[in-house]
Order: structure tokens, then sequence, then C-alpha cells
């Protein structure tokens, strides 16, 4: 299954990849990120498609979709 990767470095916690994948397979990290944020995660990889919207969405080129 595609495996979503967000950059904890770049993640800014804006939620735009979370309300744009059509599989809501990603959410809030329960912990708080060096920079300070609740990055986005990806919680339900078994239900990600690979579409990579969220890589497209995100502002700040955080998200890594890597395909199996
Ligand atoms: S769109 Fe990018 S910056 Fe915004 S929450 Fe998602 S990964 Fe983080
Ligand atoms: S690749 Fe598509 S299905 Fe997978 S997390 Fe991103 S937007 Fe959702």
């Amino acid at each position: 299954m595609p495996k979503v990767e967000v950059d904890q470095n770049r993640c800014k916690a804006c939620y735009l990849c979370i309300s744009v994948c059509p599989k809501k397979c990603l959410g809030k990290s329960s912990t708080i990120s060096k920079k300070g944020y609740f990055t986005a995660v990806q919680e339900r990889p078994q239900d990600c498609i690979g579409c990579k919207m969220c890589y497209v969405m995100c502002p700040d080129v955080a998200i890594t979709v890597l395909k199996d």
C-alpha cells in the first residue's frame, strides 16, 4: 500500500491535506513536532490509493507519497 510521509520540519499543520484526501486516511498527530505543530499523519494507510492529492495540495511541500 502507498506510504505517505510528512516532513516534520516542513508541516505547518494547516490540514489542507486532511481535507483534500478522498479516502480520509490522514489525520492529526497526537504528539507535537520540534517546530511546535501537531502535524498531519497517515492514520489509515490501508485506505490510501496513492492518488497524491495530499502531495499536490500541501503548500509547504511537506508530503511524499511512496508507492510500494
Ligand atoms: S497540507 Fe502540508 S503543511 Fe498542511 S497539514 Fe498537510 S502536510 Fe502539513
Ligand atoms: S495519496 Fe491520496 S489517498 Fe493517499 S493520503 Fe494522499 S490524498 Fe489520501
